[in-house]
């Protein structure tokens, strides 16, 4: 590791080997079981008032975990007018003032983990895992970029010139941002975004999922405790009106950060191409269509753990999970029946109890999604197996991951969002084929190896178009810092998050030339 990073470390988290504390963390999280949170738009650090729905949590449909304001037209411009009018103070700021308030924020995610765990796996579905993992994401990306302000921002560099004048670099804030985050990662997405946008000195007008406003909620809350000021940060939760198309045709807007599906960065981008009044950068990360390829020589009980841990966990909600599993024909039929062994093995139930590997979908309009894309499936492919799904689960959003075998012509070419896995086999001589295949698709997010072999690990290092290749491990769970997160292709347009450049995409660089 460079000096540069040395000072920074990630959250520790919690173990949850850690016998002791985790059945007193049980007994907490059950306590908050009767909780109900009220999502608004906070504006100008005032919560706005109005009608509220009731938000239902999708491990149970008549389970209500709280109510949702959604955001109206005057919260939205008002938003807009006092970010815009609180940027030039935002960015005058120093980075390490900012990247303070960045750290404070992160203790106090720490100091709430039972409650963010708990709406984690309520309104998210996560399981106890997960949530864990996505908590600690979240306090990793505050940290990270508060560390990255100091380094990239904490002072200007001195840049050469003709004698009797100096000159500098320094980079600045762009203006006011609008970060869009997705469902799968309501707290560590959307805190990445708005805490990377904070960081560069930007304001931040914040839209969570229309699936996730409550913990949404919850995260821009710990930002305003941390100390970020109320003129600087809004949050606008619900989906209404057009909100999204106000927001991003507004000419005060400079950047958009956006994670979600390919197919939505494509509207965002047509909307802010139509402006013609101002011109704003788009940091999108989108979907995948990721694949492991195993070998011959592949450690057949090593690929099977991680082919369940990319393809299943998170319900297969995450843009980096498997979808595609290629196997060297001579292992195919070894590790296709294995596979289907260890399907049945998998549990699925309430994300809080500690037996369940797989938690629900999102929704209903996932599920069913899911549920109409396996049965055409099932008509031209071999279903190889599905999980048992407990009939006591019906009143949820749960669908039972599935395993089809396919041929090499029949990959799929859109991403389903969901825990559905495509089984191929290619043959011995047709390993650089089978990347080719891959690279084919369009998307470029991760890519697992399987193998024991260094040429095998050479050929696709060399042809694989990916931002996040795995060899011999799941393809899941970047972590900050270690693993920047991001694609390439129709997966995004980079720079990654979590990584040393990402901040740099929402900044602007101007320099200083003084004849002295
Ligand atoms: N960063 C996550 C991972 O590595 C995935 C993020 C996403 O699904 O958008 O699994």
């Amino acid at each position: 590791p460079s000096e540069v990073f040395a000072p920074r470390r990630n959250s520790q988290g919690f173990a949850m080997t850690d016998i002791v504390a985790l059945e007193p963390l049980r007994q907490r999280l059950a306590a908050l079981e009767t909780q109900s949170f009220t999502a608004a738009a906070i504006v100008g650090g005032e919560r706005r008032q109005g009608a509220a729905q009731a938000r239902f949590s999708p491990i149970d449909l008549k389970r209500q975990i709280g109510t949702l304001v959604a955001t109206d037209a005057a919260a939205v411009e008002q938003a807009l007018n006092l970010a815009d009018a609180a940027q030039d103070d935002w960015a005058a700021t120093t980075a390490a003032s900012r990247a303070t308030l960045l750290d404070k924020a992160a203790d106090l995610l720490e100091a709430r983990q039972d409650e963010f765990l708990w709406l984690l796996s309520r309104e998210a579905g996560k399981t106890l895992p997960d949530a864990l993992g996505e908590l600690r994401e979240a306090v990793d990306y505050c940290r990270f970029y508060a560390h990255e302000a100091r380094r990239l921002m904490g002072s200007a560099i001195a840049l050469p010139g003709v004698t009797g004048e100096s000159n500098e670099l320094r980079l600045t804030g762009r203006g006011p941002f609008i970060a869009i985050a997705p469902w799968n990662f309501p707290l560590a997405i959307f805190l990445g975004q708005v805490t990377a946008a904070l960081a560069a000195g930007n304001t931040v007008i914040a839209k969570p999922s229309r699936r996730t406003p409550l913990i949404g909620m919850r995260a821009i809350e710990a930002l305003l405790d941390a100390g970020v000021p109320a003129n600087v940060l809004h949050y606008l939760p619900g989906e209404s009106g057009g909100l999204s198309d106000k927001l991003l045709g507004d000419h005060r807007v400079a950047g958009v950060a956006f994670t979600g599906s390919t197919g939505a960065a494509w509207k965002i981008n047509r909307t802010l191409a139509s402006r013609d009044s101002s011109i704003a950068s788009l940091i999108a990360e989108t979907g995948g269509l990721n694949a492991m390829i195993a070998d011959s020589s592949a450690h057949v009980e090593q690929l099977i753990i991680d082919v369940l841990m990319s393809a299943f966990n998170s319900a297969g909600q995450r843009c980096s999970a498997l979808r595609i599993l290629l196997v060297q024909d001579d292992i195919a039929d070894q590790v296709i029946s294995r596979l289907g062994l260890a399907m049945q093995e998998l549990r699925m139930g309430d994300p809080l109890q500690l037996s369940t590997d797989v938690g629900p979908t999102i929704d209903t309009l996932s599920q069913r999604d899911l549920k109409a894309y396996c049965d055409k499936l099932a008509g031209t492919a071999k279903l190889i197996a599905t999980t048992p799904l407990p009939a006591e689960l019906a009143g949820g959003c749960y669908f039972a991951p599935h395993a089809f075998e396919v041929s090499l012509d029949q990959l799929p070419t859109v991403e389903t969002f969901g825990p559905v896995l495509h089984v191929a086999r290619f043959k011995g001589d047709a390993l650089a084929d089978a990347v080719h295949r891959v690279n084919k698709l369009g998307f470029g997010l991760t890519m697992g190896v399987h193998t024991r072999l260094d040429s095998t690990v050479d050929v696709v290092r060399k042809l694989a178009k990916v931002g996040n290749l795995y060899i011999n491990r799941n393809q899941i769970g970047a972590v900050v810092g270690s693993q920047p997160f991001g694609g390439e292709g129709l997966s995004g347009t980079g720079f990654k998050a979590g990584g040393p450049h990402y901040l740099l995409r929402f900044a602007c660089e101007r320099t200083l030339t003084i004849n002295t």
